[in-house]
């Protein structure tokens, strides 16, 4: 799928608008922002329930985020990865503190993409194979290796045409387009019966690992059904295959507790984080492993790096932001977030085009379906926006004051607000997505 070029010629905007855009459309220019509200150059607010990209954990200007920042700044900006920092050292530290039990060391990187792309090669190295399991509709970042990875149509059709995407494999994941289930025990057991049939087929000392994510991030917020995690675990150890979770949305506080792994019950191998550990304010990601993986590097080394690997003042930006989840949003979010199950749920109901609700803690997705035909309103996997009704509700809510994320595929809207969010705000959004979807349809 080829970008559009964007010239004076160009009647429409592209709604995926590239990173260097800054043309005349729609589209707010945000310029300001506090705790769940942005603010864009006319002045205008918006409820920012998508956290800009299901990061801004603890919110917009959070004064004790900021200040740790300047003081690293103050202090010294940056100590090389090669050297000790008593900032990165805090840290590695803390995380351990707060990380599921099987998690014993850490390695830090910069984004969500570069954090899985350490893993995935740390993991091939270790176990000396080379394919990597993925789901169908994930999402794993946007490096080579990890679009390739990544299940989403739309991610993959800028590296199918001219990447290597062999040698690796995908499953199915386990939601109900996926298999013919009659309750969540039958659907769990079917995908993981389907999981060990491609991992049977694709030969199990050919696979290095299996990266998932624990809740889907931006394919719209599924929950595995119960039992299936623990079957994935027994299959990963059964046929020795490192299992890495992918934390980049679930991680710090999403879904109510550190950790999605540790909602869900899941202890990985690996497991990757990035935008919420420092609520976004700075760049920086991590991975973490289990003590086999741990005593494999301190024995072998693995000394591959990068130079801004554990950048000293995104260490304290997130000592600062775990401060701030630790001192009070943790349990904001498990407070919350029944009043915005229940007001998402209520939509179900009244809506004959929303299909399904879905989610977990402060994450959830409202997948939308024509009635009558019972399937998406579009082909996610060619999708014509102009013709999409969901991008209609999504920028109607935009109008009517409150921002959510478009699924990949977009076929849903993401619902994910900072975690310092309250009821009143919540009742503020849904009633602002609610008329957009009355007027939609
Ligand atoms: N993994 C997941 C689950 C994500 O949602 C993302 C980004 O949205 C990534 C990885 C990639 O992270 P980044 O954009 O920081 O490279």
């Amino acid at each position: 799928m080829a970008m559009e070029r964007l010239d004076s010629e160009t009647e429409t905007t592209p709604t995926a608008i590239p990173h260097w855009y800054d043309g005349d459309d729609d589209i707010p220019t945000i310029v300001d922002g506090e705790d769940v509200t942005v603010y864009d150059s006319e002045g205008t607010a918006y409820l920012d329930f998508q956290s800009q990209l299901y990061c801004v954990n603890a919110g917009h200007s959070n004064q004790q985020i900021i200040d740790a920042i300047a003081d690293q700044l103050a202090r010294i900006p940056y100590v090389s990865s090669g050297k000790h920092n008593d900032t990165r050292n805090e840290l590695r530290a803390r995380l351990l503190e707060v990380a599921p039990e099987s998690m014993a060391q850490t390695l830090f990187s910069i984004s969500g993409s570069e954090a899985n792309e350490t893993a995935v090669m740390l993991a091939r190295e270790y176990a000396d194979a080379s394919k990597v399991l993925t789901r169908w509709h994930s999402y794993h970042g946007a490096t080579y290796g990890m679009a390739s990875l990544t299940g989403d149509t739309d991610t993959r059709a800028y590296i199918e045409p001219h990447a290597t995407t062999t040698g690796n494999a995908k499953f199915l994941p386990p939601i109900p387009e996926a298999f013919d289930a009659e309750t969540p025990e039958e659907l769990a057991e079917k995908a993981a019966n389907h999981l060990e049939f491609v991992i049977r087929n694709e030969g199990p000392d050919t696979i290095a690992a299996l990266l998932t994510e624990v809740v889907a991030g931006s394919s719209g917020a599924y929950t595995a059904p119960p039992g299936y995690f623990e079957r994935v675990r027994e299959i990963c150890d059964e046929y020795d295959i490192l299992l890495i979770a992918d934390e980049v949305i679930t991680g710090f506080g999403r879904t109510g507790e550190w950790f999605g792994a540790q909602s869900e019950g899941i202890q990985p191998d690996l497991m990757t984080f990035a935008k919420g550990l420092t609520s976004s304010y700075v760049p920086l990601a991590g991975v973490m492993m289990n003590d086999d993986l741990a005593e494999y590097v301190a024995a072998e080394g693995f000394d591959v790096g990068q130079t801004f690997a554990g950048h000293p003042v995104g260490c304290a930006a997130a000592l600062a932001a775990m401060d701030v989840y630790e001192d009070g949003l943790l349990e904001n979010t498990r407070e919350v977030a029944p009043r915005l199950e229940s007001r998402l749920t209520d939509l179900e109901e009244r809506f004959d085009v929303v299909s399904s609700v879905h989610g977990r803690g402060l994450h959830w997705g409202v997948a939308f379906a024509d009635p009558e035909a019972d399937e998406p309103f579009v082909d996610p996997r060619v999708s014509d926006e102009d013709d999409n009704p969901v991008e209609t509700v999504l920028s109607t809510a935009g109008e009517n004051g409150a921002l959510f994320g478009m699924g990949r595929p977009n076929t849903q809207i993401i619902v994910s607000p900072p975690l310092c969010v309250t009821e009143a705000e919540i009742d503020e959004a849904v009633d602002a997505l609610e008329d957009a979807i009355e007027s939609t349809f």
